[in-house]
């Protein structure tokens, strides 16, 4: 575990220009919890024109204090972002402070983070030039050891300093709020959604006052900016427990502000084929996607295929039917994403994958015709995904098969039918060639030619040039239809061969 060059560098300059600088929150997690952090952060006594005139090529383009620094380390650029100690003051809206205050003191600044493992600093000592601060805040360990942690820092002396027992958190796995959670969530309702992140993204639980407090306020989720919740919505989908983060919505009260569509299928049965509610079963394809790694669009799909099952919903169990829920769940799939302010492209993918989600792929009723209409409808680029979706219906029904084999002959004959790999096409010449040069009318005479070419140009590929082909053809002429017939052996086998080799790759008979 290593901290980046560019950071210690970034961290003397500041020291050496009189500033107190801390690597601060989620990277110190990340570091004491032995996971790569996903930016370094750090927290410093400058102030922001200060911080600009230290690092020249930097830029700040907020009102929080946060210069984003360029820094080179061997042939890359790191930016690093270096934030002015900070306390908010007084929140009226639920979102934003009214103020944002420059604080003295480290320990203010690490006061108005959300999560006790998300507001310890860490001091590093750079190797000769000066001991270790006695910290202005609090008592804390010195020396090459945090708490149970062992953490080894090569060539440096670090100290954690840990106001609120987020080291403890940590051993514990627990998401606790600094400090009242009622009010914390009250300053900035997205926390009660990035407890829900944290809780799934580092496999821990939330704390139960701190759970609590999101239970009682979780309407308040409705100031927030639809932006920033699609943001913490992605990274909870994204995360390796989306059917945890999804349930932990639910449970808290938060899904209703986010997506109530999801909660009309909670408890709701379905026919004989299906073991599982609705709900139940769209959490499950979720945990399917996310544990075979597939992409946002295909976890999406998942978690919307079944979405409009409540409303179209006949009868009773086990004889229910959901006729024509496909075609409602696209338009579902699409309000949610829309009122999510998803991008453009990525709402169309979900709505032809969940529009398409109940292809037909039994052996006797695939036909090449309804193939190449589905390859249409969907678009080649989708097809991958879409039967991605359908593997996650089948495990998320309970169906312990993956990748049954009426599956893969689908995907064989998807294949087949799109590459078309040996076919007259790839001649360099075609049938109104053949007939201007040949001056004969159109006829299955045209195709046995063009066959009898293309067998000779599988032989040797040098031979696919026009000219050559034309001469070629007023040869090939003067034979019958039956010695065209036979010349056109090759193409036969070489078709063979190549359907062989794509049935081998499905393993398909
Ligand atoms: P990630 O691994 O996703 O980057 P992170 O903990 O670093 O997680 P960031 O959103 O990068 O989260 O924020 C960096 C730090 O800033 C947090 O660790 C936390 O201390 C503080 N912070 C971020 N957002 C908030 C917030 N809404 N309220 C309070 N503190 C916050
Ligand atoms: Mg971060």
């Amino acid at each position: 575990m290593r901290i980046p060059k560019s950071v210690k560098y970034a961290l003397q300059k500041l020291e050496e220009n009189g500033f107190d600088a801390y690597i601060v929150g989620g990277c110190v997690r990340d570091l004491l919890l032995k996971r790569r952090p996903k930016d370094w952060d750090i927290a410093t006594s400058a102030k922001p024109e200060q911080i600009q005139k230290i690092f020249p090529d930097s830029f700040y383009q907020n009102k929080f204090g946060t210069v984003t620094a360029r820094i080179k380390e061997r042939k890359n650029i790191r930016e690093i972002q270096i934030t002015t100690y900070r306390k908010e003051t007084k929140y009226t809206d639920k979102r934003h402070p009214d103020k944002v205050k420059w604080a003295k003191t480290l320990k203010e600044d690490l006061k108005r983070r959300d999560f006790t493992i998300n507001a310890m600093a860490m001091e590093i000592a750079q190797n000769t030039k000066r001991p270790l601060r006695r910290s202005e805040a609090h008592p804390v360990e010195l020396g090459g050891k945090a708490q149970g942690h062992n953490l080894k820092l090569k060539a440096n002396k670090f100290r954690i300093i840990d106001l609120f027992n987020g080291q403890q958190d940590l051993k514990d796995k627990l998401i606790r709020a600094v400090g009242n959670p009622k009010d914390r969530f009250s300053e900035d309702a997205l926390r009660m959604m990035r407890a829900v992140r944290f809780a799934v993204e580092l496999n821990f639980d939330i704390e139960k006052n701190t759970f609590n407090a999101i239970e009682k306020n979780a309407y308040w989720i409705q100031a927030i900016s639809k932006e920033r919740i699609r943001d913490e919505l992605i990274k909870i989908i994204m995360s390796d427990k989306p059917d945890k983060g999804i349930e932990l919505l639910r449970k808290t009260g938060l899904l209703t502000y986010i997506i109530p569509e999801l909660e009309n299928g909670v408890g709701v049965s379905q026919n004989r084929h299906h073991i599982y509610t609705i709900y139940t079963h769209l959490i499950l394809s979720l945990k399917y996607a996310a544990l075979r790694k597939y992409n946002l669009a295909v976890r999406l799909a998942a978690l919307f295929h079944d979405i409009a099952k409540p409303q179209t919903k006949k009868g009773e169990w086990p004889d229910a039917t959901f006729y024509n829920h496909d075609v409602l769940g696209a338009k579902f799939a699409i309000k949610i994403l829309q009122r999510l302010k998803f991008p453009k492209k990525l709402i169309e993918k979900v709505a032809i994958l969940v529009r398409n989600h109940m292809f037909v792929y039994d052996i006797e009723k695939v036909s090449e015709a309804g193939v190449r209409r589905l390859i249409r409808r969907v678009g080649m680029e989708n097809i991958p995904d879409l039967i991605k979706l359908r593997i996650c219906d089948r495990l998320g029904s309970g169906c312990p098969k993956a990748v049954p084999y009426k599956l893969r002959h689908l995907q064989y004959v998807i294949e087949r039918v799109s590459k078309d790999p040996i076919s007259v096409k790839m001649l360099n010449i075609n049938g109104n060639d053949i007939m201007d040069a040949l001056k004969i009318s159109p006829g299955p005479r045209i195709g046995l030619l063009l066959n009898a070419l293309l067998s000779e140009v599988l032989e040797n590929p040098k031979r696919n040039k026009k000219e050559y082909l034309i001469k070629r053809a007023k040869e090939l002429n003067k034979l019958s239809d039956k010695q065209l017939k036979e010349l056109t052996q090759k193409v036969k086998e070489k078709k063979e061969e190549v359907d062989m080799e794509l049935k081998q790759k499905y393993w398909v008979k």
